[in-house]
């Protein structure tokens, strides 16, 4: 592969600094795309990786230790990719508390992160970029802004997430107000939205996306949504989304031709794993490796709901009823926050499923979706969750949460044709799933005639998206396009 652009800056090595967002889902793409560009395009990356002061395995290095040291002491040499930690005692966790005070802490942290990337920026390999995750780039551009280089920035949910978000900054496409009252008591689901906006599916209200996390903070975070857009639409060099031509094609040629940055979808990075660096606070569990080995070939229903998702002790108690009467076998990652109220006994499940599951707290999710033991996914339809499927030729079985995940489940099921969902009960403003459907969607997944199809349609999706990562392929074509914009300006 080629690293003929290096040299173009005055025959430098290009010099990003990527800033992260503190989730599994935002860290795990940034981190496979930054060492696609070190491996592909001979890049420096340093990688700046924003934690909860108590999570992380590495001792995070203070700025001043990235000084150079005097020219006399012989230097090693600087490796490609580098981590550097800025960790925060004020900021939350994900999961136990709101996205919006994640969000403020995070865009306070401009003058952590101005003082790690001075600290870094020398004359011998001066900063030639940053690559900002979205949700970041409050501090990023800013920083981005001082130094006087382009600021990249990477998207890691959906195009169609990404074009509601801009349809929404322009006001006057998509009321606020009927996004925030899609999901009350007052309005069916199955009622249509909204149709005709360029580049999107008809809408439903059960598909737009909410942000009830802890309190219903819907407003809150599609405000904030919405003045990141314009940062970026009005500042940033560029977006990559993670996405890939033919999945999305018309959503981003509505966002090229009505938002002012330019856009690639030159994303899906799976062969690139990132197991070096944790992302999340719990440790794969290998140990299920072994165990799909031994089980026959396309027969487990793989069930994970993300880093952050939670579930009701009612909701786990369907979900393990229901998976123990599909008499399927099933790997189930049952995160120890999962849900709020108790903690769950894996071992119950265990046991009561007689030798057909193993429960892990994290999986090594990629090689297990690439495992062809691996018949089924039952997913919370979480942007990354749902491209690793695709790319793997899984399908699924929906059950979104919140955010993102609503709109995600929708291209899933109606317009990608890879995936099923629930019938669940309609319940004032909620539904609830009964354990006897989700052993009905589980079978029918696994061994039904509905299954059968969605598992062609996810086996020729596959194909396609794996014509895309080739070499010759559409993604790498489209991040060699936005390098040669990126070296030219
Ligand atoms: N993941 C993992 N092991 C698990 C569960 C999830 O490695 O047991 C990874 C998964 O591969 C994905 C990320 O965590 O890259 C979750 O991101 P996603 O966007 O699907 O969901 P989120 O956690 O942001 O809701």
């Amino acid at each position: 592969a080629s690293q003929e652009h290096q040299g173009k800056s005055g025959g430098r090595q290009h010099h990003a600094v990527a800033v992260s967002f503190p989730t599994s889902g935002h860290l795990n793409p940034l981190i496979r795309f930054c060492k696609l560009l070190v491996k592909d395009h001979g890049f420096a990356v340093t990688f700046v990786d924003v934690r909860r002061a108590s999570e992380g395995s590495a001792a995070p290095p203070q700025a001043g230790m990235l000084r150079s040291p005097p020219s006399h002491v012989p230097q090693p040499p600087v490796p490609s990719f580098r981590r550097v930690q800025i960790s925060s005692n004020a900021m939350p966790k994900a999961c136990d508390l709101s996205f919006r005070s994640l969000f403020e802490t995070t865009a306070s942290l401009g003058p952590e992160l101005e003082d790690v990337i001075l600290s870094i920026n020398h004359e011998d390999r001066p900063v030639t970029c940053l690559i900002a995750d979205f949700n970041m780039i409050v501090p990023a551009q800013d920083v981005a802004d001082r130094l006087g280089v382009p600021c990249v920035v990477l998207c890691t949910c959906s195009a169609s997430m990404l074009l509601l978000t801009h349809y929404l900054s322009q006001g006057d496409v998509v009321c606020m107000d009927s996004v925030i009252c899609a999901h009350s008591s007052a309005k069916d689901g199955d009622d249509v939205f909204c149709r005709c906006l360029r580049g999107l599916p008809t809408l439903f209200n059960k598909d737009i996306p909410h942000f009830r996390h802890v309190e219903d903070e819907t407003r809150h975070v599609w405000e904030l949504l919405i003045q990141l857009w314009k940062i970026c639409d009005g500042k940033a060099h560029s977006i990559v989304i993670n996405t890939i031509e033919g999945l999305e094609d018309c959503t981003c040629a509505a966002l090229t031709d009505s938002s002012g940055v330019p856009v690639y979808d030159a994303g899906f990075w799976v062969d690139h794993p990132c197991n070096d660096i944790s992302t999340s606070p719990w440790k794969e569990d290998e140990g299920c490796m072994p165990w799909l080995e031994q089980q026959p070939i396309c027969s487990v229903l793989y069930i994970s709901f993300g880093s952050i998702a939670l579930l009701s002790q009612k909701e786990l108690e369907a979900f393990a009823e229901g998976i123990i009467s599909s008499q399927q076998r099933f790997l189930w990652v049952l995160r120890p926050d999962l849900v709020k109220e108790t903690r769950y006994s894996a071992k119950d499940v265990v046991e009561k499923s007689r030798g057909r599951g193993l429960v892990v707290e994290w999986a090594p999710q990629l090689q297990v979706l690439a495992h062809p033991s691996v018949g089924g996914f039952l997913t919370h339809c979480g942007w990354n969750s749902t491209t690793e499927a695709i790319a793997n030729g899984v399908p699924m079985l929906c059950w979104p949460y919140f955010g993102d995940q609503l709109l995600n489940a929708r291209c899933i099921v109606d317009e990608w044709k890879v995936g099923l969902a629930f019938h669940a009960e309609k319940k004032d403003s909620s539904v609830e799933l009964k354990s006897g459907e989700i052993e009905r969607a589980i079978r029918s997944l696994m061994e039904g005639n509905e299954g059968r199809t969605v598992r062609e349609n996810a086996q020729k999706l596959k194909e396609k998206s794996s014509r895309s990562f080739h070499p010759d392929g559409s993604s790498h074509m489209k991040l060699r396009s936005l390098l040669e914009r990126l070296y030219t300006k």
